[in-house]
């Protein structure tokens, strides 16, 4: 069993051509060969795993299996699962064990899949390299000297990897599109509100979003149909149906329109990603869609912005973590005020206190009006933008990064270096609309993915899109070199 989607293993474990059970112990195989040279789980829960597939087994046998029935899955370590660790990638959660699940966890586990584990990240989701994460950067299984990207690195490079067949993520400002780019894979950020926050770790609360990262649109699409719908414990939640996603993805993209920003494609585009984003809109028109092109004018004050908004929204919700409820706690403080300061200095890595600080800066009185009030005025002129090309066509375009996977520790000691890797991913946080980044190439010989973006509530669009590209293409189904258990790199 090679690198199997989520559609065919559904359909071999409906034909008995293997069980639950035997996918689950490969997974899990597969996980403890190349994880000490990936890096891509900080918790694997096996013997849980084989109860849940024994399970899936017989619910395979009795008929009553749904197409998620049995299929090995793993949560981004954001997620809440009750009786496991949650790290959310830091040393202040580090020992933290949720006493429920958050709302995807429950929805895919009342949908049968078997969760095998938790995946790496950026401490608290604050990163696109993976580096930030208190256990140790993940390793890019295309070449392990490079970052799968972040914040979702451990979950994509499970999915790239072939360790399960997917897993999800959060994207705050593009990180499951930015990950999934970098490694080969689909990554789908849906509508915010479309899936629950609920158990979902907060980072900036107006631009979070769970999502999945799959091989194929046609997987995303299935996910979605389990995971999406209305909670009325997420106060966001958006109280919509979902539509049956998987039945919608063959629809004919004749006379459906394109629109692609001139300012994607600006200097700082890597030429060999620049060709392959060229030919996928090549393959759009072959299938009848017509490419035009739109202006975003403002998307380059999309980084600025985000990066007043998102540090604010933190600053807020980090302030929870004291060591009197949960997680860390300096262990001799003489008084509150010193256990406050040392648990905060010791649990939070330095990204983290950076945003904090940023955060607080520009919420503070003096400076609110001049940043933080600032900020939200663009971030409407930016979402106004985005909305007016959804008038003239059904899709907008373009590249998911500047550059394919950049190298561990070549931008962790500038930020803004870092922080400009989000260009193209960032404005669609700050409008609330769906994305999705699907493979289309190479640059080199690194993977190189095409981000879609749709209007809101406009999944199926997307994922229609998305589908009918992979049925005309074979970039998704590319893999990486097989990992050896060598701890490469270490
Ligand atoms: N890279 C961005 C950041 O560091 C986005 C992270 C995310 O989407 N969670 O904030």
């Amino acid at each position: 069993m090679d690198r199997l989607t989520v559609s065919q293993l559904s359909a071999g474990l409906r034909s008995g051509k293997f069980s639950s059970e035997e996918l689950t112990r490969q997974s899990l195989a597969r996980i403890e060969a190349a994880n000490p040279s990936l890096n891509a789980f900080i918790t694997v829960t096996g013997e849980e795993a084989l109860t849940a597939a024994r399970a899936a087994d017989r619910k395979l046998a009795s008929g009553n299996a749904g197409p998620l029935t049995g299929i090995p899955l793993a949560h981004k370590d954001i997620f809440c699962t009750a009786g496991t660790l949650t790290t959310c990638g830091s040393r202040m959660l580090a020992n933290f064990v949720s006493p429920y699940d958050a709302t995807v966890v429950s929805k895919l586990a009342d949908a049968g899949v078997v969760l095998v584990g938790k995946t790496n990240m950026d401490e608290f989701a604050m990163g696109s390299s993976n580096e930030t994460s208190y256990f140790g950067p993940v390793r890019n299984p295309w070449e392990v000297s490079r970052s799968p990207g972040g914040s979702s690195g451990g979950s994509a490079a499970a999915v790239a990897a072939g360790l399960v067949p997917a897993a999800t993520g959060t994207d705050t400002g593009g990180s499951i599109r930015q990950p999934a780019a970098f490694t080969g894979i689909t990554g789908f950020k849906p509508t915010y509100g479309r899936v629950s926050r609920y158990g979902m770790v907060a980072f900036a609360s107006s631009l979070d979003q769970a999502g999945t990262l799959t091989i194929t649109a046609e997987d995303a699409a299935l996910l979605m149909e389990a995971m999406a719908g209305f909670d009325a414990r997420d106060s966001t939640s958006a109280d919509q149906a979902v539509p049956p996603y998987s039945k919608m993805l063959d629809e004919s993209l004749a006379g459906k329109t394109i629109g692609v920003p001139r300012e994607y494609f600006d200097d700082g585009l890597d030429p060999g990603c620049e060709r392959a984003i060229r030919d996928a809109l090549d393959v759009f028109s072959d299938l009848g869609a017509k490419i035009t092109e739109v202006e975003l004018p403002h998307l380059a004050l999309s980084v600025p912005t985000y990066y007043i908004v998102a540090p604010a929204e933190c600053s807020s919700n980090l302030s929870r973590y004291d060591g009197i409820r949960f997680g860390y706690r300096h262990p001799d403080a003489r008084d509150i005020g010193e256990l406050y300061t040392r648990t905060r200095q010791e649990g939070f890595g330095a990204e983290v206190k950076r945003r904090i600080m940023t955060g607080t800066y520009v919420l503070s009185a003096g400076y609110y009006d001049a940043y933080y009030l600032q900020a939200q005025k663009v971030r409407r002129l930016i979402r106004d933008e985005l909305m007016r090309c959804f008038e003239d066509v059904d899709i907008v375009a373009g590249p998911t990064t500047p550059t394919p996977a950049f190298g561990l520790g070549e931008k962790i000691d500038d930020p803004v270096q870092m922080y400009l890797n989000d260009i193209y991913t960032i404005a669609v946080n700050l409008a609330g609309t769906p994305g999705i980044s699907i493979p289309c190439g190479f640059s080199g010989t690194l993977p190189v993915g095409l981000q879609l973006i749709g209007p809101h509530f406009g999944e199926a669009t997307l994922l229609n899109f998305a589908h009918r590209y992979q049925q005309q293409t074979d970039w998704h189904t590319k893999t990486p070199p097989p990992v050896s258990n060598d701890g490469a790199g270490e």
